[in-house]
């Protein structure tokens, strides 16, 4: 029975819900006076239901879905203004026992070369990505519990943090690991981690077991349960993902959202944030051998829909998605992205041979950190490398509640503008930097209060004349 509230996953994604949702916005999706009133409780800005959200989804009325589009633009202007945070993934080992049947690093693939990064290798990494620019990573593993241990994780965290190359720092890691146990969780939270982020890859248990046909990851409760186990370990900000093209997209949606209900009923704080990857081709991996592959107008829609559901979860787009697709949904919602990303374990320091690849997908925007940020500054976003909130205890619901009064928006626009600042001092090429400098300059007299306006005048001179970093509100 659906139970918002349960523990259990069978109960809190409940199946029965889910296929009533689907019939219900089946049979709504062009009630205009419904749609309507969905929209304007949307416009208050405190988000839907499942159910709710799912009829806009399904809506196929042209007029409405411009409004849709309209709003989630707006909802993304009034809680994020036009900053985009930049992360990168760093892959510390492909070594895995499951046999996800759309992941090439399947204990199956005996071609695909294996590796795992030594901390020596990790060094190495970091330095390459803090030359890069990055401040903020996002780490990711297979399923191993022989090779890749909690010890190794948490040593590997250590190292992250403790390198510190010329200006260089990584100021957050979030972790995407398999799951595991409550104490597991609550010694990654000691070691630092930002986000646990764990994608549930499909909401749909049948097709989940299917798809997970051998290996520990083949425990859909157990995955399911994760995020509560990881809440319950003392880990706050948590993100949510499914991967798009394995089953229905709109059972996958109101999973998701329902996904989302449960962490607030049971623990008062939503997902931080939510990715939204879709299946991509890789080494052994074809994804026409899937049928549920959406389409860019599909994937747009998904995504304004989320935007409107949940305004104070951050969203996730990640270098699986072509430059043109990240550029058609940055505006729609999306508030993180990553830029320069390599998905090979080690291929930050040198580019792998042809017959040594390690990939997880193929990677469709293979711009440099430093193409991506002038993109974005071109299109008069404000590429964000800020880290401030969990360096400042600003996590869970102290974070929600910063994010729900608006109150966040007087941190983000300064450290966004210090951040980027940085950047354009420390790695930024002659051409970016002179966009990025013209941006700044418009952008501070957008810092409402005069006193921190002139705070972030004198922190931007500090940086540019005395190499001082890491300010932050
Ligand atoms: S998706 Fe994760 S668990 Fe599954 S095969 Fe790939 S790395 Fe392993
Ligand atoms: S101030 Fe907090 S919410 Fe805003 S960009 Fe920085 S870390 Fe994110």
């Amino acid at each position: 029975m659906y139970d918002v509230n349960s523990k259990c996953a069978d109960d809190f994604i409940n199946h029965e819900e889910i296929l009533e949702t689907l019939a219900y916005a089946d049979e709504n999706k062009e009630n205009i006076e419904l749609i309507d009133a969905i929209i304007e409780k949307a416009k208050k800005r405190k988000g839907l239901s499942h159910r709710e959200a799912s009829i806009l989804l399904a809506c196929p009325i042209e007029e409405k879905n411009q409004e849709i589009y309209k709003l989630a633009e707006q909802i993304k202007k009034d809680f994020y203004g036009n900053r985009i945070v930049m992360f990168a993934p760093l892959y510390l080992s492909n070594y895995c026992i499951n046999g996800c049947t759309y992941c090439p690093y399947h204990a199956k693939n005996r071609h695909i070369p294996r590796k795992q990064l030594s901390q020596e290798d990790i060094r190495r990494e970091v330095i390459a990505l803090q030359d890069m620019g990055h401040k903020r990573l996002a780490l990711e593993a297979g399923e191993d519990p022989v090779r890749n241990t909690m010890d190794y994780y948490l040593k590997s965290i250590e190292t992250i943090y403790s390198i510190k190359h010329k200006n260089g720092a990584i100021r957050r890691v979030n972790i995407n690991i398999a799951a595991t146990t409550v104490d597991n969780y609550r010694l990654l939270k000691e070691a630092g981690i930002g986000t646990y982020i764990l994608f549930q890859e499909t909401y749909h248990k049948e097709s989940y077991l299917e798809l997970h046909p051998t290996g520990p990851k083949h425990d859909y409760n157990y995955h399911t349960e994760a995020m509560d186990r990881a809440m319950e370990g003392g880990i706050d900000d948590v993100g949510l993902g499914v991967l798009f093209g394995l089953d229905k997209y709109r059972y996958e949606f109101a999973g998701l959202l329902m996904h989302a209900e449960h962490l607030e009923a049971a623990f008062g704080v939503g997902p931080h944030t939510i990715s939204v990857p879709r299946l991509k081709h890789a080494d052994d991996i074809n994804p026409d051998d899937f049928d549920n592959g959406i389409d860019d107008d599909t994937f747009a829609k998904i995504v304004a829909c989320i935007r409107i559901a949940v305004p104070y979860t951050g969203m996730i787009i990640s270098t699986r998605e072509n430059q043109k697709t990240r550029e058609r949904v940055l505006h729609l919602g999306i508030s993180q992205i990553s830029g320069g990303s390599r998905t090979s374990v080690g291929g930050y320091c040198e580019p792998e041979p042809e017959d040594e690849k390690s990939e997880q997908f193929d990677v469709s925007d293979s711009r440099t950190l430093d193409e991506v940020v002038r993109w974005l500054m071109e299109m008069d976003y404000i590429p964000s490398f800020c880290t401030a909130c969990y360096r400042e205890g600003r996590t869970g619901d102290r974070f929600m509640s910063l994010c729900k009064s608006g109150q966040i928006q007087n941190c983000c626009h300064p450290n966004a503008l210090m951040t980027l600042k940085e950047y354009l001092m420390d790695y930024a090429s002659p051409e970016t930097k002179a966009i990025g400098d013209k941006l700044i300059a418009k952008e501070v007299l957008n810092v409402p209060n005069e006193k921190a306006r002139n705070i972030v005048l004198e922190n931007l001179r500090l940086i540019e004349q005395d190499n001082r970093r890491d300010f932050r509100f």
